[in-house]
């Protein structure tokens, strides 16, 4: 089969993977270089972790998809443990989910994290969960990494620096006048998926933009910064979470607060109240946090349906589907996303079902 991906995104790449490893002629297209800078799969870190709270289907397809980031390439999953502080009433249901799942977890008291996180403050009273195999996926280097091997693939054509401007049937449509022909497509467009989905389907997306700071640690507290877990939730006002740094990475910042609904698409300069913003949301957290701290301050843009606020993947016509809406939480994910759409677009039995995550 020859199949078209549009995007070269995670999900994209991921899928083109698991199809050539298949036997299956795969052509990327990407509007930008591949792996694209501005795409939302783009950065230093992705978080990867289990818990979701309140959610066991989630819970159970996240730890699925984190046993599998360690074999998707040498070094690119770093075991960092995440973070988590909850209300009190919270942490018995957030260690139960994850023993539902096997997965390891313990709660620190207050007086725990003050000791040996003495470079945060948690606010006073709060007690955290500690979920030990959670991690982060060194996402750029992970992009480039798939690009690389599809590079390499005898079955593999990459075609950066293209533009799609309609996918019709199986026939997909490059700024130009170009036609690819294929026998099945992914539309995998990342923020910039509505103009080639049916209107309708377009209409119920809804478009998101965050800010996060990129930021150098003080050289004194490095050592303490490099046994820190991620912090997905610091408790403070604003859902204010970090990513620590590792392996030459930054440390991130950003925040629930931080992310707004948008009309369009609109650069990924951080204006300047929301970079000001960001720093004063991580203060109280993080003892003398400065402006002097920021390297860079990055906005990037993703997808949500608003029915059910999360990630969609819906087929759009035969043999062509969408994962028209990545959420904020598709990169974890998307292992099990890829494995389940490659087997989709090819015909071959779907292998798991993949409840939790669309
Ligand atoms: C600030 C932020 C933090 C996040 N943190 C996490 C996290 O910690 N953990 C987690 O699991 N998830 C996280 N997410 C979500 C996750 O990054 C995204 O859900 C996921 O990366 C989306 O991947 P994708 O392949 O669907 O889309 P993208 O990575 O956006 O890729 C889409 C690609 O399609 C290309 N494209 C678009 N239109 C066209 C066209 N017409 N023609 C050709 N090419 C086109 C674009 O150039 C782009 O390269 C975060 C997202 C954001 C924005």
């Amino acid at each position: 089969m020859r199949i078209v991906m549009v995007g070269g995104g995670v999900i994209a790449l991921l899928t083109a993977v698991q199809c050539v490893s298949a036997g299956h002629e795969v052509t990327v297209v990407d509007q930008g270089d591949i792996p694209n800078p501005a795409a939302g799969s783009f950065d230093r870190q992705r978080v990867v972790r289990a818990l979701h709270l309140g959610d066991a289907a989630a819970t159970a397809a996240a730890a699925r998809a984190l046993a599998l980031w360690p074999g998707a390439g040498a070094g690119l999953f770093r075991r960092t443990g995440a973070l988590t502080v909850l209300p009190d009433a919270d942490l018995p249901r957030a260690q139960a989910a994850l023993a539902g799942v096997g997965a390891a977890s313990a709660v620190l008291g207050p007086a725990e994290l003050a000791a040996r996180f003495a470079h945060l403050r948690f606010p006073e009273g709060a007690s955290a969960v500690l979920e030990a195999g959670a991690g982060i996926v060194l996402a750029d280097r992970a992009l480039a990494a798939f690009a690389d091997r599809l590079r390499a693939h005898p079955f593999a054509e990459l075609l950066p620096h293209r533009r799609v401007d309609a996918v019709r049937g199986t026939a997909v449509h490059l700024a130009g006048g170009e036609v690819l022909r294929a026998d099945a497509v992914l539309v995998a467009a990342g923020a910039w998926s509505r103009p080639l989905l049916p209107p309708k389907l377009a209409a119920e997306l809804v478009l998101h933009r965050q800010s996060q700071l990129h930021c150098r640690v003080p050289p004194a507290d490095a050592p303490a910064w490099a046994s820190t877990p991620t912090v997905p939730s610091l408790g403070t006002v604003g859902g204010a979470w970090l990513v620590v740094p590792v392996a030459g990475t930054p440390l991130k910042l950003s925040a629930s607060a931080a992310c707004r609904v948008v009309s369009t698409l609109d650069g990924q300069e951080t204006p300047e109240p929301w970079r000001r913003r960001l720093l004063d949301l991580h203060a109280p957290a993080i003892p003398g946090l400065s402006e002097d701290w920021v390297l860079e301050a990055r906005d990037s843009y993703y997808l949500t349906h608003a029915p059910t606020g999360g990630p969609l993947t819906v087929p759009i016509g035969e043999r062509v589907l969408a994962h028209a809406a990545c959420g904020g939480s598709s990169f974890k994910f998307a292992p099990l996303i890829a494995q389940s759409l490659a087997a989709r677009l090819t015909g071959a039995a779907r292998p798991t079902a993949l409840r939790g995550v669309s």
